[in-house]
């Protein structure tokens, strides 16, 4: 176990962070503003102390690790509260600095749709020969119908709970999630997510549901990618943060949005790898008790997953080209996306669809549209590449272990993973 670091620098960065966390929860209420003065006086400090600490690109000790990570999370936080005082949008390259995600990562969407568009092409050309059955949304607006489809929804979710608990308790913070946390069907939120205040895991009926000959149905491969997703990745790594005393204040509090680029890069890893998991436990997936035996939702789930890196990549090389275009540029920013998208009627669609995302004083793309580029850093794929098959658990270990920046996981993990740096 490494020793708790406590430099000046570290115990004024814990109380610099704590400020950022404390103004969050100050701009939660109702009726506040965001108080500038104070907001820039807490920059200034984040600077001043970031200026004095040396950032090591291959640190030697856990100290070294420490403080380069505490000098980025300084500058990425205070970039992140500059957007409260700044008089225009932040920029494309602002935005992915505020998430630290490392340009490589932006850079390899259109590398990426060079290669697999003829392999997605394909895929989809032999999938649309298959015979389907017709899906319709749930019709939420009924009580009645929602009742019943939460209850179908939550046998399920059930199922997978008693799968946490019955295969993987030993896993890092599982033990603890199922004390804590509840997991409910959500029929508002498009997305899914997980609340580390509230303690709720939320499903986003809207892509696990639909209906057929009149009954609610569950597509069973998405309800499990998501809760590898949001219950193994995103809420172990916050009990299993939450329970890392080692580790310094700064690094044990969700603050700004570069954790956030590596919390979803964990979260994509574990939505995979809840998959391995069923695969290798065949007892375990057929206690499951689903509709459909395990060996076609493996096989919807890799079908899918071609597909949807594909929409990914795309919606984010679309989202990379108009940032980097202007609003009237509209002509140039179609045939660029034409050149990588299978459907050809997509691209004006696209386009078209963000016709209001642009902010007239600059002529730029507003950042909330950026803000999508978090799910494209790729620390932890990079890290899981280098890992020896006997060091993949402990490797799993240590990617849930603390909020770091997408730079920050990287050292920490191949830090501990050096043989003469053992975390234990
Ligand atoms: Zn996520």
């Amino acid at each position: 176990m490494h020793e708790r670091i406590n430099t000046t620098e570290v115990v004024s960065g814990n109380v610099l962070i704590h400020q950022v966390e404390d103004l969050a929860i100050f701009l939660e209420q109702p009726y506040t503003i965001v108080p500038t003065p104070r907001v820039r006086n807490l920059m200034g400090e984040m600077h001043t102390l970031a200026n004095g600490i040396i950032e090591v690109s291959e640190p030697q000790s856990f100290y070294e690790l420490v403080m380069s990570e505490l000098k980025r999370r300084l500058i990425t936080d205070s970039m992140y509260l500059s957007r409260y005082t700044k008089e225009e949008f932040l920029q494309l390259n602002e935005v992915i600095d505020t998430y630290g995600i490392s340009w490589d990562d932006v850079e390899q969407f259109e590398g990426w749709l060079d290669e697999n568009t003829g392999k997605v092409e394909a895929l989809n050309d032999r999938l649309s020969k298959e015979s389907r059955e017709h899906r319709s949304s749930v019709p939420i607006g009924s009580f009645k119908v929602r009742y019943e489809a939460e209850k179908v929804l939550d046998n399920k979710i059930t199922s997978l709970r008693n799968f946490l608990s019955n295969s993987l308790a030993d896993q890092p913070g599982v033990i603890e999630l199922l004390k804590d946390y509840r997991f409910v069907a959500d029929f508002i939120y498009s997305r899914s997510y997980h609340d580390g205040e509230s303690k709720i895991v939320g499903f986003s009926t809207s892509k696990i549901l639909y209906m057929r000959d009149g009954q609610v149905c569950v597509d069973e491969a998405e309800l499990i990618r998501i809760f590898g997703h949001e219950v193994l990745g995103h809420t172990r790594q916050q009990v299993v943060t939450e329970g890392a005393e080692e580790l310094p204040y700064f690094l044990r509090t969700k603050t700004g949005y570069a954790i956030d680029a590596s919390g979803e890069s964990i979260s994509q890893y574990f939505q995979d790898r809840i998959f391995d998991y069923l695969l290798a436990d065949p007892e375990a997936a057929d206690g499951l008790g689903f509709d459909k035996p395990f060996e076609q939702i493996y096989q919807d789930y890799q079908n899918t997953q071609l597909l949807r890196n594909y929409w990914r990549n795309l919606e984010h090389f679309g989202i990379v080209t108009l940032a980097r275009s202007s609003e009237s540029d509209s002509k140039n920013q179609i045939d660029t996306l034409l050149r990588y998208s299978v459907d050809k009627s997509w691209p004006v669609d696209f386009v078209f669809r963000h016709r209001g995302d642009w902010d007239r004083s600059t002529g730029r793309l507003v950042p909330r549209i950026v803000h999508e580029l978090r799910y494209s850093a790729n620390p932890v794929g990079r890290i899981m590449s280098g890992v020896a098959i006997d060091k993949i658990a402990v490797a799993e270990g240590l990617i849930l272990r603390g909020f770091w920046t997408p730079r920050g996981l990287e050292q920490w993990v191949n830090f501990n993973l050096e043989d003469n740096h053992q975390i234990k």
